[in-house]
């Protein structure tokens, strides 16, 4: 494949979608649909990372973007390592930096690291000297996430511009709504944000997002709505009434869908909590979830960003870089 690395990539790592232009966004698509193609293959293996080593550190739990990181990991042919961060020298007091410098000298080419600290992973970025990919961090960034999720609306939708994206929940804590947030905005989206008063940030409004609290009148006309986790491992006091309640006036069924357009996609990042944001038989329905084609589509944006920044790495190499 003939794709040069994006300028967002150039400075070797993918920490968020704020540093993204649109070019360098739809250029991360348009080579994961190359990945969509061979992962639906009988033979799904490359060798873009042969001889590269790509090492997961999770400090947070996960299940689908730990899978997912390691799965395209291996299609590219990448020796991969999984760190089992439980187990780690963190329990034994180690700082975050120093088990950084500890493994950079184990000469990595890809770090991907999700951490409960928002801002962790950038901090970390700057202290190795190989790719680091930010698979979460806190409530900032989880800019995979909105790369499939942008992959999933342009193939169901046709295009990834000019529609209404209704994203609705626990906006506050969550990283996926941010980096929603900036990337569907620079691409010319209508984005609404619903909830209640107390998981709805102010602050997004200034980003040119409409606020609800009534998810019938925020899912009126929408070609697109995205449901949230409620994040209760970062809530520090009371912020909704009972989950009885939350679920009532907030949990997405097919009578406040019916609000939205009638061809209106239902997106989950997972993990979901079935009859807390969303109906269980809503999310598992085929005609409007597309919650499993999430999935699919990010082992294919996974493996288009590491084998994007694996060019930049490469490039770099041979011209001289050093750290
Ligand atoms: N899996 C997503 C994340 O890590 C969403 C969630 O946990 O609710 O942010």
């Amino acid at each position: 494949m003939t794709v040069s690395p994006p300028a967002g990539l150039e400075g070797r790592h993918l920490l968020g979608i704020e540093p993204l232009s649109v070019e360098e966004i739809l250029r991360i698509l348009d080579l994961a649909e190359e990945y969509v193609t061979l992962n639906r293959q009988a033979v799904k293996r490359t060798d873009t990372l042969a001889g590269l080593t790509q090492i997961n550190m999770f400090f947070e739990a996960s299940t689908r973007t730990q899978a997912s990181f390691e799965i395209a990991g291996k299609r590219l042919g990448a020796d991969v390592m999984n760190m089992a961060m439980q187990a780690s020298s963190i329990r034994k007091g180690e700082t975050l930096i120093d088990t950084a410098t500890t493994l950079n000298a184990m000469h990595p080419d890809i770090l991907v690291v999700r951490h409960p600290h928002s801002g962790a992973v950038n901090l970390l970025a700057q202290k190795v000297n190989c790719a680091v990919i930010n698979a979460g961090d806190g409530r900032h960034e989880h800019p995979t996430q909105a790369l499939l999720d942008a992959l999933t609306i342009r193939r169901e939708k046709g295009r990834l511009t000019r529609l209404t994206v209704a994203i609705c929940g626990d906006i506050a804590h969550s990283r996926v709504a941010r980096s929603n947030i900036l990337l569907l905005g620079k691409l010319g989206n209508r984005i609404r944000l619903v909830g209640p008063r107390t998981l709805l940030p102010r602050g997004f409004a200034e980003l040119g997002a409409e606020i609800h609290e009534n998810m019938e009148e925020g899912l009126t006309g929408a070609d697109v709505v995205m449901m949230l986790r409620l994040q209760k491992e970062r809530m520090d006091g009371a912020f909704i009434p009972s989950v009885r309640e939350y679920y009532h006036r907030w949990g997405l069924d097919a009578a406040k869908l019916a609000h939205a357009k009638p061809d209106a996609i239902v997106m989950h990042p997972g993990p979901m909590n079935r009859g807390v944001e969303i109906d269980g038989d809503l999310a598992d329905d085929i005609n409007r979830s597309v919650i499993r084609e999430q999935v699919e589509m990010g082992v294919a944006v996974r493996m288009a960003v590491m084998d994007l920044l694996a060019r930049r790495l490469r490039a770099g190499r041979a011209a001289g870089e050093t750290g």
